[in-house]
């Protein structure tokens, strides 16, 4: 079967033929793989800058926004059968006792780094026609999301920050209405997103659907199909190219809420400044090696003290945000058809995927898809 590598050591990529993979335990499915979107991480892989083949591997099968139709399952699995469509889980536990997220399946806080995850970091991904995997890790799809499901991933880093914030929003007296249920921590409150690509956007429908009052900040004007999104799911667009970071809260009013979705840290070190009072700053984008800039550290401590701002980073993804993403992409869907079906690019087949991966615009959602072989 075919599959795309990296080998790091000589620093290719390569549309490989690897065995098709057999089931070997009986708590584990065989998936056909039907999309795979590519992401910002996978570009980074694939200029050797991030990711690791498994241990005394020479390669890495890349690929972890998946989805898969189970064609096989172990005889211990329950709950999943031959058809069924799922999402696999990228991040699993690492080894140590000592780790109480990893021992408490919550291995998206996993305090010792050992921690895999797959097509990224010691363990093979899902840019192959095959894969078998441990089924307790994969996450059942309805069928009604076929075309849309290869978004759960991504969507995942939006619905643990979202979790995350609901506990922080709780304790923050003033700002959450007491009778708020999880689902609509945002009201009467101005979110931020910086960034228009799919983790941005996903992010803003989750605001917009959590009540914030939602902007998108991100570089780009007219035509745009990005901004025909964010419009079109009623999110304001603003332009770096039109509005300057310290024009910001002029044109939001206070700024409660910063969700960062492009890993630029300049960017995002500058609209840190312009947070508002209790305010909330959520990091998810994994920035490279960027320019080095001088600070002033005290000016921007004394703020947050006095403002008793919050800065949070935070990594996709523990069972409840796959969960919590699968319930959310449903809505979505029937809420904004056009606007979720907008976020994706045509589907790219499996040969032409490095060429795919290496060009990827950084606009919408690249996918890769196999074609049957039925
Ligand atoms: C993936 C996450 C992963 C992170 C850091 C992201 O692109 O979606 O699953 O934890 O990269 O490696």
């Amino acid at each position: 079967m075919k599959a795309v590598a990296v080998f790091p050591a000589s620093k290719e990529v390569k549309l490989i033929e690897r065995v098709d993979p057999a089931i070997t335990r009986p708590d584990q499915v065989k998936l056909r793989m039907l999309d795979v979107g590519i992401c910002g991480t996978d570009k980074e892989i694939c200029t050797f800058a991030y990711g690791s083949p498994p241990q005394g591997e020479s390669y890495l099968v890349i690929g972890h926004e998946a989805l898969g139709e189970v064609v096989e399952v172990g005889t211990d699995v329950r709950g999943l059968a031959p058809g069924d469509l799922v999402v696999p889980t990228v991040r699993r536990p690492c080894p140590h006792a000592r780790c109480r997220p990893c021992r408490a399946g919550r291995q998206d806080f996993c305090e010792t780094g050992d921690f895999l995850e797959h097509g990224i970091k010691g363990a093979h991904g899902y840019l192959a026609e095959y894969v078998v995997d441990d089924a307790r890790y994969m996450n059942l799809v309805p069928r009604d999301l076929r075309h849309v499901a290869v978004l759960v991933e991504p969507l995942t880093i939006a619905e643990k920050a979202e979790a995350q914030l609901y506990g922080l929003m709780q304790r923050r007296p003033p700002w959450i209405d007491p009778a708020a249920t999880e689902r609509m921590i945002g009201k009467g409150h101005n979110a931020l997103i910086l960034g228009a690509g799919p983790v941005g956007l996903l992010g803003a429908m989750a605001l917009l659907s959590a009540g914030f009052k939602t902007w998108v900040y991100s570089r780009g004007r007219e035509p745009d199909p990005r901004i025909d999104v964010a419009r079109r799911i009623g999110a304001t667009y603003l332009s770096t190219e039109d509005v300057p970071v310290s024009q910001l809260s002029t044109h939001i009013g206070p700024i409660d809420l910063v969700y960062e979705a492009v890993g630029h840290s300049l960017l995002a070190f500058e609209v840190l400044r312009e947070l508002g009072p209790n305010g909330i700053y959520v990091l998810t984008g994994v920035p490279d090696k960027q320019t080095l800039i001088e600070a002033d550290p005290s000016a921007l401590f004394r703020e947050l003290v006095l403002k008793n701002q919050v800065v949070l980073g935070t990594v996709n993804a523990g069972p409840q945000a796959f969960a919590a993403a699968i319930a959310d992409l449903q809505t979505f869907h029937l809420r904004w058809p056009d606007a979720v079906s907008a976020l994706m690019d045509e589907r790219t087949p499996i040969d032409r995927a490095i060429q795919r991966i290496l060009d990827r615009p950084a606009r919408i959602k690249s996918i890769i898809s196999f074609p049957s072989r039925e």
